[in-house]
């Protein structure tokens, strides 16, 4: 086994791909979460149950650890993030501030801190055809009110850290992960993957619900080149932010076309104006990550949009929900 590595958030989304890819390379990997992964077991060698926001479960989870990847955190789609303020800057804050402590107190060498495009000022994203953003853009600061906040303040406290305790600090800054075994229902899910379930959910012709005018733009990162990514930043001597994600912009309602296209679908879109957007547009600058790393996603939309449709839409098969809808249209 190469490296010792703990993994938090383990059996969330990004945590559960980042384990698997880990493990490949002959990591002995610890997995730590609240829960365990959804959809299928963990290939971490060790997984525990643990509460991160307390500092006993901190110290436990990081011991005998090299490398930490920080990937615990409350975490949901617009919705969510807009009206749990309060819940995601306490409970975040707790976690990454006793599991980066308890990491350098059990001797870490490397801490991995998954922030995100949420960073960038509202101020810089009021156009859909927004100027992709660059790293240094993220100041002067106006980030995402709560959840944007708490990851700016704590990509300083991993400056901190390494300045004045030598800790190894990397800080990764996503642009819309996506892929299969992500959440796809409930509430907490984003836009991808919303969009999969109500094309999946819907009949040939039917009409499906979009958030604002559809207009609003994003760029989406699939899930394997983001584990690749985040591993290569850990690997590199890089400490400053670095974005991840694809340069390509998108609007939602292009996002539903390309949905549709591979659902063969014809699919009509209701928008709801009064439902939250976040900003207008937002790009990711590549320039660093390609310069840093030499290396950048290339996974395209269209192939990860298709690998993740067929996972929703056989989740929705499993539970019953396609059948049932199947039989109304009959
Ligand atoms: P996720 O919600 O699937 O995973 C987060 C995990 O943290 C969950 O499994 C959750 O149970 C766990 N967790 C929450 N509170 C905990 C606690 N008190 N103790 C232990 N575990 C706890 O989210 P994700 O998409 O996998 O995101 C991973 C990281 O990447 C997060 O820091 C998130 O903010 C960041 N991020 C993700 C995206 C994206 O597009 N998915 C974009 C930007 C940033």
């Amino acid at each position: 086994m190469s490296k010792r590595v703990l993994v938090t958030g383990a059996g969330g989304f990004i945590g559960h791909h980042l384990v698997r890819y880990l493990v490949e390379r002959g990591c002995y990997v610890r997995g730590v979460d609240l829960k365990y992964p959804e959809y299928e077991p963990t290939a971490a060698h060790d997984f525990q149950i643990l509460d991160l926001r307390r500092w006993d479960n901190c110290l436990q989870a990081t011991a005998g650890m090299e490398e930490v990847y920080g990937l615990a955190a409350e975490m949901g789609g617009i919705g969510y993030i807009e009206s749990n303020k309060a819940v995601i800057v306490r409970d975040s804050t707790m976690i990454n501030m006793n599991s980066i402590e308890a990491a350098r107190v059990n001797g870490a060498k490397r801490f991995l801190f998954t922030s995100s495009a949420c960073v960038y000022p509202g101020y810089r994203q009021k156009e859909s055809n927004v100027t992709p953003l660059k790293e240094d853009d993220a100041y002067p600061a106006d980030a995402e009110d709560g959840y944007g906040w708490e990851k700016l303040y704590f990509e300083r406290t991993c400056r901190h850290y390494r300045e004045d305790f030598g800790l190894e600090t990397r800080v990764v800054r996503f642009h819309n992960i996506f892929g299969p075994l992500g959440t796809y229902d409930g509430g907490r899910e984003k836009s991808p993957a919303a969009i999969c379930r109500k094309v999946a959910l819907v009949e040939d012709g039917g009409t499906i619900e979009v958030w604002g005018d559809g207009l609003q733009t994003r760029s989406y990162c699939y899930i394997d080149d983001c584990v690749e990514g985040i591993y290569r930043l850990m690997r590199s001597d890089y400490p400053q932010p670095l974005n991840l994600g694809q340069d390509r912009l998108i609007s939602i309602n292009e996002l539903v076309d390309l949905v549709s296209k591979i659902a063969g679908k014809t699919v009509q879109r209701k928008h709801n104006l009064t439902a939250p957007q976040g900003v207008r547009g937002r790009n990711s600058d590549n320039s660093r990550l390609r310069e840093v790393l030499g290396w950048e996603p290339r996974v395209s939309l269209e192939e990860g949009l298709a690998k993740t449709y067929r996972f929703i839409y056989g989740e929705l098969e499993k539970a019953g929900r396609i059948r049932a809808l199947a039989g109304t249209a009959a």
